[in-house]
């Protein structure tokens, strides 16, 4: 719980959750849950999922609140975040503490994340946190750049070197989309598979790890190249040098990672 605390309030001391922006949820691990367990409240009614992942069936999510702050998590985390229980069909969940004693209602993209938790775990079962925010650079770029993953990947990758080691696979970009609906999320999960970080145009981006420091750090990154970027446009002098393909590909043996093809030409 104090690691999930101190990733929400990094969040907010960045910037990245004005008002009740922003929202994570993390997959607990089993001897996590049995230490909080002594705390769970009983008889919390089941509350319907529209879709059925099994592979999420017994899990328990700590997720933040739908319309909580971030700035208020380090102060009332009993009110602000909740942690839950998947059933056993994984169609279904109920609150086990937190979230105003059960009262309140986790993230109003909270289906999106676990949906998104079930094909990440799928995928590599080391995986447990997913992170959305509104990180300030990032977004001024979905205003400049193409809305296209390579574009996105190859400007970050080339304007701070540890990118490509951080994000080899690199990003993936979709358009503007209406929030909380059924086509955003179908749209993310298509791309979570094989992406650890989806931007959403003119609103933000979700990152997924296997920790609180892996995900969040993944996003610090993204953020700051996207704001080293925005401050080399800023200065209206035109670019000299830059980091070259092929210096990228530099990169690979000395801090073995594997580029993503896609986006080297
Ligand atoms: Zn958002």
């Amino acid at each position: 719980m104090s690691g999930f605390i101190r990733l929400c309030n990094d969040g907010w001391t960045q910037g990245w959750h004005e008002r009740n922006g922003g929202n994570a949820t993390y997959r607990m691990k089993p001897e996590e849950v049995d230490s909080c367990r002594p705390f769970f409240i009983e008889g919390g009614d089941w509350i319907a999922l529209d879709v059925e992942m099994e592979n999420l069936a017994g899990e328990y999510f700590i997720t933040t609140g739908t319309g909580k702050h971030f700035n208020n998590v380090i102060l009332e985390p009993e009110i602000s975040l909740g942690i839950t229980e998947i059933n056993e069909k994984g169609n279904a969940y109920r609150i086990v503490w937190g979230l105003n004693n059960g009262k309140d209602r986790p993230t109003s993209e909270f289906p999106t994340h676990l949906l998104n938790h079930s094909i990440k775990k799928a995928a590599n079962p080391e995986y447990r946190m997913i992170y959305h925010a509104h990180p300030i650079h990032l977004i001024a770029l979905t205003f400049v750049l193409p809305l296209e993953s390579k574009a996105f990947t190859k400007a970050l990758w080339k304007t701070m070197t540890e990118c490509p080691i951080i994000f080899p696979h690199g990003i993936a970009v979709l358009p503007w989309m209406v929030p909380g609906g059924v086509e955003i999320a179908k749209a993310t999960s298509a791309l979570v598979g094989e992406f650890d970080a989806v931007v959403w145009a003119h609103h933000g981006i979700f990152c997924m790890g296997t920790n609180f420091d892996t995900t969040f750090g993944l996003m610090h990154t993204i953020e700051k190249s996207a704001a080293i970027y925005m401050d080399i446009l800023h200065t209206g002098k035109p670019i000299l040098q830059t980091i070259s393909d092929e210096q990228l590909l530099q990169l690979e043996e000395p801090y073995n990672v594997k580029l993503n093809r896609d986006f080297i030409d």
